[in-house]
């Protein structure tokens, strides 16, 4: 809530708790400081020491700082200095805003585990879309970058991919280059995914420039690795909170996205009792809605008792006033779902008496990756997703796991429907907060063999909506 009765809180949780770094100017950045929502759990002092130290890092060694300018000269020049002060993780911008903003808080994380500094390709939409979240200065890739001009190109035939590397046996110690493309994809191959083991973690830890490309949440797989395993469990003492730390600690709204989010919080979804939200994305190329889809909705939130139900023979309306209330977020490429539910809850009383007001901020019909205000308006509906107090959302949706992550939420999962029926059940709560690797390696490095990378940990688990992802828990 953000009334004036919650101005302690307000100021209590501004830079959250000091997980964000101090000496930005507000005005430039007005989400880090109102925060609506405080953090879910408090981050280990451990990982805030470690911020501060990849701040001053990043201040150190980010564009056109003298390290970095020096390491860029080698770069043009091809040639490799002994030891240069900075090395770095370049993230390209790639697919859907909610895999990007996965990939870009496991892109930070390896940057962090590997003493790396994180540039940030701003693609089409990125400066639009987020706030720096170091100080001083920026985490975007400055536009004579001498890579620009390949980073849309790099793939998996590209010479100086990882992967291909490794085939043409052309990893060798004696001579190492000055930058690597580590394809990580969802469509990677075996060769690409030895990036996930420590003995070619050795070879890449010589290469100053790594760029990547990736579609996926791959921080459960870094979790497998011995050689991180230290380090993590003293920056994440509980497993389940790396997203919602990283996220909250990464991904603020710029003024623009953030005006979208606050008026529709304050028109919309203050002064209730509880705020529902209701993620639907429905994998399907046919136009919906389905009835399928709408069935299932309701019978996850009826049967778990996220609303309430509703009484049709009788028609006696409710006292006024007495009753508490829910607002309900949806969000959905199209309106449908929300137009049923929105109805069924003006058309009928509710067994309970409570009153429920039913919202959607857009149907944009479509995904329409890279046009600015539709990206806009993506963010602003994760954020206000993640401001909610239940949340169910749907299979495989990255989206979706945006807004749990970022609100420190566990959902509700909607499963996902086959042959057109709603399944039965038709959610589950999900085990943690953490987002769904999709495509995750199944490889034992040491002992060279396939194997299920989801039993080896009781802190790497298969997900909910996906038997063969894995996720941290
Ligand atoms: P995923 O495909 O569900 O994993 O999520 P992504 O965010 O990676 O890609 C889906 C894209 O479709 C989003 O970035 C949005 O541009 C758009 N999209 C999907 N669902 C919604 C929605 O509920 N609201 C809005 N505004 N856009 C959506």
């Amino acid at each position: 809530n953000i009334g004036a009765s919650d101005s302690a809180e307000f100021l209590k949780d501004t830079l959250l708790g000091g997980l964000l770094a101090a000496g930005f100017d507000e005005r430039s950045c007005l989400s880090r400081y109102h925060s609506v929502k405080g953090l879910s759990g408090n981050p280990s002092p451990y990982l805030i020491s470690r911020l501060r130290k990849y701040e001053a890092l990043h201040k150190e060694c980010g564009p056109y700082t003298k390290s970095y300018n020096k390491t860029v000269k080698d770069l043009r020049s091809g040639l490799l200095s002994e030891s240069p002060d900075c090395k770095y993780v370049v993230w390209i911008s790639y697919s859907g805003l909610g895999n990007r903003i996965l990939t870009l808080a496991s892109a930070f994380l390896y940057a962090l585990l590997t003493n790396r500094v994180l540039l940030v390709d701003p693609g089409v939409d990125m400066v639009d879309l987020f706030c720096e979240p170091f100080p001083d200065v920026s985490w975007f890739l400055p536009p004579d970058f001498p890579l620009n001009s390949q980073l849309q190109s790099f793939n998996q035939k590209s010479d100086q991919c990882h992967g291909k590397m490794l085939k043409n046996k052309s990893v060798t110690n004696s001579k190492v280059p000055s930058f690597v493309y580590l394809h990580l994809a969802h469509d990677y191959d075996d060769e690409d995914k030895l990036f996930f083991c420590d003995e070619d973690q050795k070879f890449l830890h010589k290469v100053p420039w790594l760029v990547m490309r990736t579609d996926n949440y791959f921080t459960p797989s870094l979790f497998l690795m011995p050689s991180f395993e230290h380090e993590l469990s003293n920056l994440f003492p509980n497993k389940e909170t790396v997203f919602h730390f990283l996220g909250k600690y990464l991904f603020h709204p710029t003024n623009k996205v953030w005006g979208l989010v606050i008026r529709y919080y304050e028109a919309y979804l203050t002064n209730v009792d509880e705020r529902v939200g209701i993620q639907i994305r429905v994998f399907d190329t046919r136009p919906g809605p389905f009835q399928h889809v709408l069935d299932q909705i309701l019978a996850c939130t009826l049967k778990e008792n996220l609303l309430p139900n509703v009484v049709k023979k009788h028609d006696i309306p409710s006292s006024f006033g007495k009753f508490k209330s829910k607002a309900v977020l949806m969000t959905s490429l199209s309106s449908g779902y929300f137009e049923k539910v929105r109805d069924m809850y003006w058309e009928f009383p509710t067994v309970t008496g409570e009153v429920v007001g039913v919202y959607q901020p857009s149907h944009e019909g479509h995904q329409q990756t890279g046009k600015q205000i539709h990206n806009q308006k993506a963010w602003a509906e994760m954020y206000l997703l993640s401001l909610t107090d239940v949340l169910v959302t749907s299979s495989w949706s990255t989206f979706g796991y945006v807004a749990q992550g970022l609100g420190g939420l566990k959902p509700w999962i909607l499963y996902k429907p086959e042959n057109e029926t709603a399944p039965d059940p038709p959610c589950q709560h999900a085990m943690s907060m953490e987002p769904c690797f999709h495509a995750p390696p199944f490889y034992d490095c040491k002992a060279k063999r396939g194997t299920d990378t989801g039993a080896l940990v009781p802190h790497v688990r298969h997900c909910e909506d996906m038997s063969w992802g894995l996720k941290l828990v």
